[in-house]
């Protein structure tokens, strides 16, 4: 079994229950799970393998709860930059349609690869529309070789405009085909292990977009199986209206029904969500993912997330699609989160440690996972470590785990997951991005213009 020792971290910050912070502190390795964790000098002074953090803060890798990775073809694009939610998906769904399999593999690796150089080491992706036959192997290939731990939400659309919906039916899927097609990747892909690189999701995208019939045999479907759910709820005003029209209800009061609450479901967004409906998700387990860039970009609201942690309910951090934040960095969002909470409650509303806490911890109890978010004995070897020595460090010797979140967002210069060096020397070693970002853009031109004839 090999072993990897890493070394003399400036601060090793571990997000341990006791929150521990180690100054000279390392990690002894076997395989992919850490072994040990403390000062340098209490660690076996080999292994097969050593890395050495002098000068870096190390902390664990940290987990990205919502995505939509194929975005990223379409960052920017003028007619969806000012438009809030409703109006940006009626813009995009027709240049979406053109999406191909080819196009979301490089889209994936393109996104992933932006992920993991900003920290991040496990990854959910919610990809809800399949078009010109794309299929979710196509992401999990890229997931595979960028070697981020990967959480796929098998996404889906059935209700048309025909039938009262938002998407076009182009976009949409017949329901039977949609569990047919889940049935096989939960086969083809899902792996409950602990250490698990890949577990499939089930993920109806929205109250507009899909039935209450799909939403209730989605349910059914993951809990046969033990799989994670996961949609998106209470993002904005027009949502609200559009449930209280179309089924007499809230957003959240409507997931209730449905079945979809429990330490199994997380929602994304939850900008507009009442005292009841906090306290409904602390007592179901019912998880959350705060996007506040995205939030912010398409002013949709400011999410009451410190009303959430001091309820006791999971939150994690999503960057949420590339075409509504428009950046895909994780170290940038655990930032907006901490700033986002103080435009509302003063400065005090989240601290620095808190947000990265919400990147780490949080983030893993939200995908329901037990072996990551944490620097520990038994935990998966996923960490990241970045070089203080940096100009927009300059001066933060007082408090380097503060200057991650309160400083320029920067790019990591070591990340290792599942006990593989993926960045070493600020290097992606596992994706040629040159290459991959010009044929990404080549098919994101295409995109455009298969959209425009
Ligand atoms: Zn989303």
């Amino acid at each position: 079994m090999p072993t990897t020792l890493l070394q003399n971290a400036t601060l090793l910050v571990t997000m341990d229950d006791a929150r521990r912070r180690i100054a000279g502190g390392g990690l002894y390795i076997e395989d992919n799970v850490i072994r040990q964790v403390g000062p340098t000098a209490e660690l076996p002074p080999a292994a097969d393998r050593v890395l050495d953090a002098a000068g870096m803060v190390v902390l664990p890798g940290l987990v990205n709860c919502h995505h939509h990775l194929y975005q990223s073809l379409t960052r920017a694009l003028p007619a969806a930059q000012d438009a809030e939610l409703f109006d940006w998906l009626r813009t995009l769904y027709p240049v979406w349609a053109g999406l191909t399999g080819e196009a979301v593999y490089v889209s994936a690796l393109t996104a992933l690869s932006e992920m993991v150089l900003s920290g991040c080491t496990t990854a959910a992706d919610h990809l809800y529309l399949y078009p010109n036959d794309s299929r979710i192997d196509d992401e999990i290939r890229a997931a595979r070789q960028v070697g981020v731990r990967f959480h796929p939400n098998r996404g889906s659309m059935s209700l048309g405009k025909s039938q009262g919906g938002l998407p076009p039916d182009s976009v949409t899927e017949d329901e039977d085909a949609i569990l047919t097609d889940s049935q096989r990747a939960y086969e083809a892909f899902h792996d409950p292990a602990p250490y698990s690189m890949c577990r499939i999701v089930i993920a109806p995208c929205s109250p507009f977009s899909v039935t209450p019939d799909l939403m209730r045999a989605s349910a059914a479907f993951a809990r046969e199986r033990g799989l994670h759910l996961h949609t998106h709820v209470a993002e904005t005003l027009d949502e609200e209206e559009f449930c209280l029209r179309q089924f007499g209800v809230r957003p959240a009061e409507l997931m209730r029904e449905l079945g979809w609450v429990g330490p199994d479901v997380w929602w994304t967004h939850c900008v507009h969500l009442n005292e009841d409906e906090v306290r409904l998700m602390a007592e179901t387990g019912t998880g959350v993912t705060h996007c506040p860039s995205s939030n912010m970009r398409l002013g949709s609201g400011i999410a009451p997330i410190r009303a959430m942690i001091d309820a006791g309910v999971n939150v994690g951090l999503g960057v949420d699609g590339s075409a509504s934040n428009d950046s895909s960095h994780m170290l940038a969002e655990a930032r907006q989160a901490m700033l986002l909470q103080r435009v509302r409650l003063g400065a005090s509303a989240l601290s620095a440690e808190e947000a990265l806490w919400l990147a780490t911890r949080g983030g893993a109890a939200v995908l329901g996972r037990d072996d990551v978010g944490a620097l520990a004995p038994g935990m998966a070897a996923d960490f990241i470590g970045v070089r203080l020595d940096r100009l927009a460090f300059a001066g933060c010797q007082a408090d380097p785990l503060a200057a991650l979140v309160f400083c320029e967002p920067p790019q990591v210069d070591l990340s290792v997951i599942n006990g593989c060096v993926v960045v070493e020397d600020a290097q992606l070693r596992t994706v040629d991005l040159p290459a991959t970002i010009a044929h990404h853009n080549r098919l994101a031109e295409e995109l455009l213009e298969r959209a425009r004839s």
